[in-house]
């Protein structure tokens, strides 16, 4: 059965010029058409990446018979009704995180995809790198025992190009949170196999951040088997390193490196034994994305997160956002 899609693009985007196009190709897709709010960006797109053509017209596109799923890489605000226009179309959608501003925009695209017959993916890309993948299989095997702890280092310096809408609008879900702890959402509840119940958070204003958004976070939250897990996002730090600890009762994962859009980092497991590598087979973490995103639309298997996966990184990062201005525990149980 032929799996490669015909796609098309709704968002003239930094991620998908860099990373997303590149992957629909490497899996045999084509890149159809894309769609732009700015006729002579989206023009300048379509040729500087080789896509035939270029539309301000959403509908056009998304009913376009020679299209068979869209990637939504717009400003947060617009996933939503871009999801329900492609849906109603009868299109695959694989939409960027955070899927929407609020849970309930979030949950309603989940349905109306599920309504209307289509696959539904998030691109949280982390959880196809291969060091989560060994992390998750190694507390699976059990070896670091029952995990009580883990710790996410994902504070990062936000390149100037991608210095726009993340640190000016909260209307576009601009800030730290909506942008990085939702990744580390997703990977935590990938990693630990377990939902996060609870969060507590402080934010940071170091100046990158306008019109009151957080330019870095930490936080602690708690997950439903009893792991308390901390993280810390920045968008300020040009020298940190990224990582992603998780620590049992026998034994400690840690990865270096690894909070990253390249198909890179190590796994360190430590025991009585002493330490180990945990092997690792790196593939490009977009390509792979794709890859189980195009099988998922031929009806093999799901995309790597899915539409309900989108949903409650949402509900973990709404619920962090809460807890730092409320200044205490915020239930995300509630939220999800
Ligand atoms: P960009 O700022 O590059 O693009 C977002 C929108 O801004 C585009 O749709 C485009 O509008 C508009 N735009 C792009 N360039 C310009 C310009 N030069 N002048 C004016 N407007 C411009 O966003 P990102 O690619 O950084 O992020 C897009 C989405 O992808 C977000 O939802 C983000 O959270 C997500 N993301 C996900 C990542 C992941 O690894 N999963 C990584 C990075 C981002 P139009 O389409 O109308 O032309």
């Amino acid at each position: 059965m032929k799996r490669s899609l015909r796609w098309g693009l709704i968002g003239a985007s930094t991620i998908a010029s860099e990373h997303m196009v590149g992957a629909m190709r490497a899996n045999g897709g084509d890149v159809v058409a894309v769609f732009s709010s700015d006729p002579s960006r989206g023009q300048r797109y379509a040729e500087t990446h080789g896509i035939p053509r270029s539309t301000t017209d959403l509908a056009a596109l998304v009913e376009a018979p020679d299209i068979d799923a869209v990637y939504i890489s717009t400003t947060n605000e617009l996933h939503r009704d871009q999801v329900f226009a492609a849906a109603a179309a009868g299109k695959h959608v694989m939409c960027e995180k955070p899927l929407a501003l609020t849970l309930a925009d979030a949950r309603a695209m989940v349905a109306e995809c599920k309504r209307r017959g289509v696959v539904m993916g998030t691109n949280h890309h982390l959880r196809n790198a291969a060091t989560h993948r060994a992390m998750r299989d190694a507390i699976a095997q059990g070896r670091i025992g029952r995990p009580l702890f883990a710790r996410v280092f994902h504070a990062v310096y936000l390149p100037p190009h991608l210095q726009g809408w993340r640190i000016k609008r909260p209307g576009a879900g601009g800030g730290v949170i909506l942008d990085i702890t939702v990744h580390d959402a997703d990977t935590l509840r990938f990693v630990l196999d377990d939902e996060p119940e609870s969060v507590s958070a402080m934010v940071s204003r170091a100046g990158m951040g306008e019109a009151g958004l957080e330019d870095g976070v930490m936080g602690v939250v708690r997950f439903a088997g009893g792991v308390l897990a901390q993280f810390h996002d920045a968008f300020t730090t040009r020298y940190a390193t990224t990582g992603f600890e998780v620590h049992g009762d026998e034994g400690s994962l840690v990865a270096t490196d690894c909070m990253t859009q390249q198909p890179k980092g190590e796994v360190a497991l430590r025991t009585a034994d002493g330490t180990v590598p945990l092997s690792l087979n790196h593939e490009n973490l977009y390509a792979r994305s794709i890859r189980l995103f195009q099988d998922a639309a031929a009806g093999a298997g799901a995309p790597a997160a899915t539409g309900e996966d989108g949903v409650r990184s949402l509900a973990f990062a709404l619920a962090t956002v809460e807890a730092a201005e409320a200044g205490r525990g915020t239930s995300i149980a509630s939220q999800g």
